[in-house]
């Protein structure tokens, strides 16, 4: 199970990481802020979000409106200091899936997580389709006419974060930005000929790769021939 926590205490965060992964079963990565901790989540894939709500920087309650905003449904679990049920109720409101009061017991916090993920596991998993192309974001493939659609892991990011932005355009910095923030690999140039490639697999999908000149890629319902 990947979990993601996002915490600027070192020190309760280095505890929790070992804890969570001597209990067995838990891969913690740790982010201390919530820019960093969004730029892992445009690359990888977590289970869960432990999320503390006092960050410097962007603060707890503005990255988990940002989650839910682009229709991401990792389940959060919250750290609090405070206990005002007040605040409580607006975190819910806001995306929050579960609390947790500091200080607490590790026990309770992989048991709450357990109980987070099965749930999450249990519930539809949304899928984004254009023609008949569909992205299957449970498995992680695309689907075209029902049969998986070969692609690279490249390839397979590009079309990711171009369906989720279908009928609007994406730069090719954006794009570059989303698949790969810390991947000095890639390039523009690179984004290019990702695209080039995506474009001929997508032959016969419904779905095409319109160029807008001066503002980057579209993905677009495939004009009747
Ligand atoms: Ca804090």
């Amino acid at each position: 199970m990947r979990i993601l926590l996002v915490e600027d205490e070192s020190e309760l965060a280095r505890w929790l990481t070992r804890s969570l992964a001597r209990h067995g079963g838990f891969v913690a990565d740790w982010a201390d802020d919530a820019e960093l901790a969004e730029r892992r989540m445009a690359v990888e894939e977590f289970d869960a979000i432990v999320l503390d709500l006092g960050l410097p920087g962007m603060d707890g309650h503005t990255f988990l409106a940002r989650l839910r905003a682009r229709d991401d449904r990792t389940p959060v679990l919250v750290l609090t200091a405070r206990d005002s049920l007040v605040e409580r109720i607006d975190t819910l409101h806001k995306g929050a899936d579960d609390f947790l009061r500091k200080p607490f017991i590790i026990e309770e916090l992989e048991a709450r997580l357990v109980a987070l993920v099965r749930r999450s596991r249990g519930r539809d998993h949304p899928r984004l389709s254009l023609g008949d192309l569909v992205l299957d974001t449970a498995a992680q493939r695309f689907l075209a006419g029902g049969q998986p659609l070969a692609l690279s892991p490249r390839e397979f990011a590009v079309l990711k974060v171009l369906i989720q932005k279908s009928g609007e355009p994406v730069s090719k910095q954006q794009i570059l930005d989303r698949i790969s923030p810390d991947d000095r690999e890639i390039n523009l140039e690179a984004i290019e000929v990702l695209v080039h490639r995506l474009r001929k697999k997508l032959v016969n999908t419904g779905a095409c790769i319109e160029t807008l000149r001066g503002m980057g890629y579209c993905l677009e319902p495939a004009r009747e021939v």
